[in-house]
Parts: structure tokens; C-alpha cells; sequence
């Protein structure tokens, strides 16, 4: 399906969130995609319980509290989030719109792109063990997803970070989808997660509900489906047949120095995210060192009805903090009105006194 409309936005962090706003005072309704399955870019996921002094009028909130009075604001506008899925390619029409597609084939016909893509969209780090590969998506995960599909099936959960914690506390507090059973695997008894959380995980395995394996993960060991019992190297599947491999046990590299094998037809890697530019690179947008150039009147880029605002920008004197990010974003807002609302005068007016503006915000 085809989706028309006046805007789209790459990035649901806290300039893109603002860039809904401003588009919305400007009477220009958008689309915001995102490669996270949650908004608030770096705020979220890089710095949600910590604290930001210098954002204008809040003089302390965490990452978290940031972004949800984003979301408030940008409520009266309802932008239609499309989360979860990356923005894989941008082309001009020969009508002069933009042609926009996501990975989750979504695609998009629109006046103007604004990119607000940050350092890049968030990818979970992948295994780098052997073979790793052929299991991805049937037995080898980088998000908890459904827990139904845990259902029965000795469940390993590795990382040592928060969202591994969470993970393995969530796989055994369910009661729906029992796994057979659920391990957490972690190269050193040190967690990086909120206190209660790990105490909760602690308790777990004092209990014995979940266990724990201090560790490091070798190699994968599967057979082919269409094979009874015939062990073969997940290494050697991965190039062949990977549809007919199945993942039965694991190798580990304890504490101690010995190596151990385990049952294993589930794992979740919880290994953390790291930004990747991508695609971005290949849109024929104007760069200096993988940023994009803009001109700092409407934070245009070099082609006609593209922006680039918040961190993905360079510009003499640029400075990455979320405060200059909605700046950006409020002048290409008013970049965007000339071409959305060509026969509009783009007049500057104060929310305090416009009704005209009271209006779009739905004050009465
Ligand atoms: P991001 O927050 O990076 O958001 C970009 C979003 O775009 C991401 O969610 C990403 O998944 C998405 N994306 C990228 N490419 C694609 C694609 N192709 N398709 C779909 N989605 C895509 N700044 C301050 O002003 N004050 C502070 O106190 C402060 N503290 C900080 C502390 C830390 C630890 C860090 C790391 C940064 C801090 N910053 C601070 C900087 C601030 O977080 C950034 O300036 C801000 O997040 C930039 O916002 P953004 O919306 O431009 O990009």
C-alpha cells in the first residue's frame, strides 16, 4: 500500500519527535519511521534513567521523561508511527515528489523527507560464533519477541545487560509458555541492570527456576532435520541447507577453563545495539565525514525537499546536543511550508496569541 502525505521523518528520536511538532504549527501532517521498536532514539536507548540539565525551561529529567513530554506534545498532530523498520531507500518521482521505502516494505509518495536519523539506525550486535547465522529468526534471536515461541524448549538467554536480565526474568515468570528450561549466560558475574532487577534475577536462580552459567559461548552444534540423529557442524549447514538445520546443543568456555556442552534449541542474544548509518550513505545527499551538509537557513540538504536535522547534520559551528537539534528543526519547518504550501505566506506566529495556531494545537 501507498501511503501519500506531505512529510516523512527518519528517526523517532528527540529531534525527529520535534520535528513533528513544528511541522504540525506549520499545518503539515507527517509519518515518522524508526529502525527501534520504541521512540527516543539515543534518549532512550543510550541514556534513559540518566539526567539531562540543559534542555530549555526543564532544568533536570532523565533520557525517558524527555521523550515522553515529546510524545505529549506532539499529540494533537498524531503522527503515524511506523516502528521497527529502517528507511532502505529514497528516489525522486518524475512528479518532483519523493518515493520513500522501509524495510517492512512500507512506501511512502511525499513532498518533503526530513532526516533526523541521529548517528544511524540501531542494530542489535550480532553472534560473531560460527555458524551463528544459519539459525537467525528460528532459533537463534537478538529480541525476546513471542514468548510462545520459547514454549518447551531449553532457552538460552546471553548478555550481561539489562535487556538479557529483563529477558530471562520475563521467560520464567510467564506461566502461559513454559521453556524446559532457561539459562542466563553471561561472560562474568557482573550485570549492568537496575538493582531490583537483578535482584529479582539473584532470587530467580537461588530458587532454581532460572539458571546461570558464567561463560562464553564457542560453537553451535546442529543436525539436519531430514537426518535423524546425524550430528553435523552448524558451521558446515550454514552455507548448504541452513533451512534444515537445527540447533541441539551448545559449547561453552566456563570461568574454570573447561568446556562444556549443553542442550540448546533456543537463544536469545541480548549482546547491546550499535548505530549504522547504512543506507543513508546512498541517497546522493551532499557528505563531510558521514554527516550530512545542510545549508543552516532551513537545514535543506543539497537536493530540494530533503532536510537533515539533529545529529546527522554538519553545518560551520555545529554542536550535537538535542537544544540545537530543535532549533533545526523549527527552521525547517518553515523550509517545508514553501513547498508544502506554495500559495500560503509563511508568517511567523507566537502560540501564546495565534488562533490560527490555537487551532492546529485543538485549543478551544
Ligand atoms: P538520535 O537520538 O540518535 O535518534 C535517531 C533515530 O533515528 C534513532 O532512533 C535511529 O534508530 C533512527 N534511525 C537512524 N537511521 C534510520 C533509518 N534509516 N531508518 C529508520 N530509523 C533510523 N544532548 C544534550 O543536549 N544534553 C545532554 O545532557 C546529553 N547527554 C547525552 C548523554 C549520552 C550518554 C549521549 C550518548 C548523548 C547525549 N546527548 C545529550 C546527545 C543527544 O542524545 C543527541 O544530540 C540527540 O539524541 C540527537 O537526537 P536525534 O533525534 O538527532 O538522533
Amino acid at each position: 500500500m501507498t501511503i501519500k502525505t506531505d512529510a516523512v521523518i527518519v528517526g523517532a528520536g528527540p529531534v525527529g519527535l520535534f520535528q513533528a511538532f513544528q511541522l504540525g504549527l506549520q499545518d503539515i501532517r507527517c509519518h515518522i519511521v524508526d529502525a527501534l521498536p520504541y521512540v527516543g532514539g539515543q534518549c532512550v536507548e543510550l541514556y534513559g534513567d540518566k539526567p539531562i540539565y540543559d534542555i530549555p525551561g526543564i532544568p533536570l529529567c532523565t533520557g525517558r521523561q524527555l521523550v515522553e513530554q515529546l510524545q505529549q506534545q506532539i499529540k494533537p498532530f498524531a503522527p503515524t508511527l511506523h516502528l521497527n523498520q529502517e528507511v532502505v531507500s529514497v528516489e525522486r518521482l518524475p512528479s518532483c515528489e519523493l518515493d520513500i521505502r522501509t524495510s517492512a516494505q512500507h512506501h511512502f509518495v511525499c513532498k518533503t523527507l526530513f532526516i533526523a536519523a541521529g548517528v544511524g539506525a540501531f542494530q542489535a550486535r550480532k553472534l560473531t560464533v560460527e555458524g551463528a547465522q544459519a539459525f537467525e529468526g528460528t532459533q537463534l534471536h537478538y529480541r525476546l519477541g513471542e514468548l510462545a515461541h520459547y514454549a518447551n524448549q531449553d532457552v538460552w538467554v546471553i548478555g550481561g545487560e539489562e535487556t538479557a536480565v529483563s529477558a530471562a526474568l520475563q521467560l520464567v515468570q510467564q506461566t502461559q509458555h513454559t521453556p524446559r528450561s532457561v539459562t542466563l549466560m553471561h561472560r562474568r558475574d557482573v550485570f549492568q541492570a537496575a538493582p531490583e532487577l537483578e535482584k529479582a534475577m539473584r532470587d530467580a536462580v537461588a530458587q532454581g527456576t532460572l539458571k546461570l552459567q558464567i561463560g562464553q559461548l564457542t560453537a553451535l552444534h546442529g543436525s539436519a532435520t531430514n537426518t535423524a540423529n546425524v550430528s553435523v557442524n552448524a558451521a558446515a549447514t550454514s552455507s548448504a541447507a541452513s533451512s534444515e538445520a537445527r540447533l541441539q546443543t551448545i559449547s561453552i568456555a566456563t570461568a574454570t577453563g573447561e568446556t562444556i556442552e549443553r542442550p540448546a534449541q533456543q537463544l536469545i542474544a541480548c549482546l547491546g545495539l550499535s548505530p549504522k548509518l547504512g543506507p543513508i550513505t546512498q541517497w546522493g545527499l551532499a557528505m563531510e565525514r558521514k554527516q550530512l551538509m545542510v545549508n543552516t537557513e532551513t537545514y535543506a540538504t543539497d537536493v530540494p525537499g530533503i532536510f537533515a536535522v539533529g545529529d546527522i547534520n554538519t553545518y560551520p559551528g555545529k554542536k550535537k546536543l538535542i537544544l540545537c537539534g530543535f532549533h533545526e528543526a523549527t527552521l525547517a519547518a518553515f523550509g517545508a511550508a514553501a513547498i508544502v504550501h506554495p500559495t500560503r505566506k509563511t508568517l511567523l506566529q507566537y502560540t501564546t496569541t495565534s488562533t490560527e495556531l490555537h487551532r492546529l494545537l485543538g485549543i478551544a
